[in-house]
């Protein structure tokens, strides 16, 4: 019963996705693709004194992999980088360890069945590879004005 709500959650995020759109104000960029399933992302962050003030994304994929970016940018908001970069470490444990769920993942324990398909969880962990990436790029400079 648990696993179909889970389902239910996982179906509803990819069908409906949250935060799908881009950031024209966003500081931080990444793209990220998973040639394994033929997953892209472009993911959009604005980050404001190591805070994620908002986070979006765009991106064509599989069911697991929008649902993810879709749960992944409902859970970064307000979170310091560090937070983000730890609960990045928690949900790859998720899919890819035994370790019994914590409680700071909060919704994002939806994909724990991912864990027994190796071949999804490369779709379920590209928006948070592409996090990564863009928490660690370089800020986007402001354009240049000359007023
Ligand atoms: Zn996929």
């Amino acid at each position: 019963m648990v696993d179909d709500l889970y389902q239910e959650t996982i179906l509803d995020h990819s069908k409906r996705p949250r935060n799908c759109h881009p950031m024209p104000d966003a500081n931080r960029k990444a793209e990220g693709y998973n040639p394994l399933c033929g997953d892209e992302l472009k993911l959009f962050l604005k980050v404001e004194n190591d805070i994620v003030q908002d986070v979006s994304f765009m991106g064509s994929g599989c069911a697991i992999s929008t649902a993810s970016a879709s749960l992944m940018t409902e859970s970064l908001k307000g979170k310091t980088r560090e937070e983000a970069l730890k609960l990045l470490e928690r949900f790859h444990d998720l899919l890819t360890t035994d370790t019994p769920v914590t409680k700071e993942l909060g919704k994002l324990v939806v994909f724990c069945g991912v864990r027994d398909y190796p071949a999804r969880v490369k779709c379920a962990t590209l928006a948070w590879h592409t996090l990564k990436s863009a928490l660690n790029s370089v800020e986007i400079e402001e354009p240049v004005t000359t007023e």
